[in-house]
């Protein structure tokens, strides 16, 4: 089957069962929460017996045995689709996958740890029936989060609000309702460094928040290291604002400016006072000093050269290995999307 007969039958899905609400949520070796998590889920959807719901599932490569726990639990639930992507590809090229096979007239992203409490689906859905295009889900008493990571959190956001030429909303993660026509614009966006929050705040429209207290994960461990939150960070500052290049312009004008009026201070004492020229240490200071603003600058430089090259690359954002659905069955077959 080929992708264009797969989104033919993902049509007739939707025509079948009218979906309201699209569940999209992104796994990765979550086998310790994946049952617990749908359990949680699939009881607050009984308490929406009125909407239309589907739960997609992503496997974003996981080594344990999450994609099995998924295809059981398509077999014992309906409107259920699980993809299984390649390889690990990461959170935002999971989440691309699941908002391009959602199919509901809103889509909410849910992470499968129970960190994004499911209760507050009702609240949600009843911000979007009120004219919200995004129901923007932010983070307010954070359990089980360090302090440290607290404050680097606080501070990202805060340079983020500073340097991004799109606003981003502070400490809301993924977790948010999005409109089918925020869906289908954020599908037009074609990038490969994919920063979710900021894909997901760029098209604007109508945007709500409500803020809930995020629990700590139900089981097992988180899945970013320290090293990779700083560079999902980088990616987001890179991929939403040219700041940081404009401001080693700025850094190099205003070095010189001052360079200028040192030098004019340091001829006028020669001149006046015959005072020699500052010797070894001084040297050494400001040549340090320049080295170091230039490897910064070209450092910058690099981050944004280096995502210029991915970019050009056009590669798929993800790779899709199989489809298991429950409403019907799909088989498998590597596809490619991008
Ligand atoms: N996740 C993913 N791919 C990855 C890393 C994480 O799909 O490469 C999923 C993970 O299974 C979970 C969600 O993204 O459902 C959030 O991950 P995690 O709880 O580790 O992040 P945290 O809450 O600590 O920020
Ligand atoms: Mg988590």
């Amino acid at each position: 089957m080929n992708i264009v007969d797969i989104e033919l039958a993902k049509e007739n899905m939707a025509g079948q069962f009218n979906t309201t609400l699209s569940i999209v949520v992104p796994v990765y070796n979550e086998q310790e929460v994946l049952p617990l998590f749908h359990h949680e889920l699939s009881t607050e959807l009984a308490r929406l017996p009125n909407e239309q719901v589907e739960i997609i599932y992503v496997n974003d490569g996981s080594t344990d045995n999450s994609w099995q726990i998924m295809q059981t639990l398509s077999t014992q639930t309906a409107h259920i689709e699980c993809l299984n992507l390649s390889r690990n590809f990461g959170k935002e090229a999971a989440l691309t996958a699941g908002l391009d096979h959602a199919c509901g007239e809103c889509v909410v992203i849910l992470d499968a740890d129970l960190q994004d409490p499911p209760c507050l689906l009702p609240q949600m859905l009843a911000a979007w029936r009120q004219g919200a295009d995004v129901v923007n889900m932010k983070r307010g008493i954070r359990h089980d989060e360090s302090k440290i990571k607290l404050f680097c959190a606080s501070t990202y956001y805060w340079l983020l609000d500073h340097l991004s030429d799109v606003p981003i909303e502070r400490d809301v993660g993924d977790f948010r309702l999005l409109s089918r026509r925020m869906v289908d614009h954020i599908k037009q966006l074609p990038e490969r460094n994919r920063y979710m929050k900021g894909i997901m705040s760029w098209p604007g429209f109508k945007q709500t928040t409500i803020t809930f207290d995020r629990p700590g994960r139900a089981a097992g461990e988180t899945k970013w290291s320290f090293l990779e939150l700083v560079r999902l960070g980088l990616s987001g500052i890179t991929a939403f604002s040219v700041r940081p290049l404009k401001m080693a312009s700025w850094l190099g004008g205003a070095i010189s400016l001052v360079a200028f009026f040192y030098g004019l201070w340091v001829m006028f004492k020669t001149l006046v006072f015959g005072e020699a020229v500052a010797g070894y240490p001084t040297i050494v200071l400001i040549q340090l000093f320049l080295g170091g603003i230039q490897l910064l600058t070209i450092g910058i430089l690099g981050e944004y050269v280096g995502r210029v090259f991915i970019e050009s690359k056009k590669r798929p954002i993800y790779l899709l290995m199989d489809v298991e659905s429950s409403a019907q069955a799909i088989p498998s077959e590597m596809q490619q999307h991008g």
